[in-house]
């Protein structure tokens, strides 16, 4: 079994992480692999290639690299994928950087599709893990079975209820897509309500290839808020996570509603996060190409001190905010990296 050791980092340059644009990053989005158990059709192809092992990260450096993060001010890291669940042994990371809370490290956290949350939500939550983002676009086996394209609904609302046993904050992610699961939409933010769970809706983005035309399935968030709007009280929430969702409280169901609309608003302003991928590609912006090399600084006789100039030549190149546009039919993806790829 891959065994991650304490690595301990000499602390080469304590400085906190700011961009050009004087904003402060302390949230890391960390993928630890491109692979996955489902093929969301507006993710990924069914006929996804993945990468070759040896140009993923280890666990070791993905703890090393964390580390470093952690040296610079990141306070929070959700470890995403592909889907985080499937890699190996991937609860000695959780353990690992768990260790780190409380030590500048202040949250740690995940984003899963669920499929094998049962067998680790009571592990996860040893290790320090106190919430989880789920994603769920649906609640009709049928449906799911055709959007996932695998038939695994109930495993993955065994892995909800787990988390939810396990004393996880569970939050929910809905990708709203029209004619898909739009008419679902409010019954699905009825069902996490009433479990106690919070519901995020994303507004799909033009992130890699897939089959379908995502102009097809693109529904803007403002149409949806309109339509909840005639059914339920929405007030706008103040209070912000520091993330890109805007939230409302649903006042008759007394639980909170966020959405996500990079199409429809731009969010790029208060920007705090960075993104690595499995291969230690540093994407210092989602919707955009610039990237630092993680894993050569890794791998490179000085790691350390390559890695902490990585994270300043990152801070240099952080764009100010994407351009997504879905509005043309048949153009191609605003960046050809899958969401899957960069870690969602
Ligand atoms: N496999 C895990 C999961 O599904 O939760 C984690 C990775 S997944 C890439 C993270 C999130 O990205 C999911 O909520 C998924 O619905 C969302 N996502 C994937 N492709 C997307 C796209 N093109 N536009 C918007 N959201 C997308
Ligand atoms: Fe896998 Fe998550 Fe992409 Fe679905 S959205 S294919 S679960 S990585």
């Amino acid at each position: 079994m891959t065994r991650v050791r304490d690595i301990l980092l000499p602390q080469t340059d304590a400085k906190p992480l700011v961009d050009g644009f004087q904003r402060r990053i302390s949230y890391l989005r960390l993928s630890v692999t491109d692979r996955c158990d489902l093929r969301c059709s507006y993710c990924m192809p069914e006929r996804m290639t993945f990468l070759p092992r040896k140009e993923v990260l280890s666990l070791e450096e993905l703890y090393r690299l964390s580390l470093g993060f952690i040296a610079r001010g990141v306070t929070k890291i959700r470890v995403t994928g592909g889907e985080p669940l499937v890699r190996r042994d991937i609860v000695d990371l959780f353990r690992a950087l768990g260790r780190e809370l409380g030590k500048g490290l202040e949250e740690l956290t995940l984003t899963t599709n669920a499929t094998q949350l049962a067998g680790y939500a009571d592990d996860l939550a040893a290790a320090g893990v106190k919430r989880v983002n789920i994603s769920l676009d649906t609640r009709d086996r049928a449906k799911f079975a055709q959007l996932s394209r695998r038939d695994v609904l109930p495993q993955v609302l065994e892995g909800i209820a787990a988390a939810k046993a396990a004393g996880l904050k569970v939050k929910l992610n809905t990708v709203a897509l029209k004619g898909i699961n739009e008419d679902e939409i409010p019954d699905l933010v009825g069902w996490a309500h009433g479990e106690g769970f919070d519901l995020t809706l994303i507004e799909v983005m033009p992130l890699g290839e897939v089959e379908e035309d995502r102009v097809d399935h693109y529904l803007p968030l403002t149409e949806v808020r309109a339509r909840l709007a005639q059914r339920w009280t929405l007030t706008p929430l103040s209070d912000s996570t520091g993330g890109p969702a805007r939230y409302d409280r649903v006042e008759e169901t007394g639980g909170r509603l966020g959405m996500i609309t990079p199409l429809t608003n731009n969010f790029c302003a208060g920007c705090n996060r960075l993104r690595v991928t499995a291969t230690g590609q540093l994407y210092p912006c989602l919707g955009g190409g610039e990237r630092v090399d993680l894993r050569a600084a890794l791998r490179s006789d000085d790691p350390d001190a390559n890695l902490q100039a990585a994270l300043n030549e990152a801070m240099r190149i952080k764009p100010e905010k994407h351009h997504f546009d879905i509005s043309q039919r048949g153009a191609e993806p605003a960046q050809p990296r899958h969401m899957s790829m960069t870690g969602g």
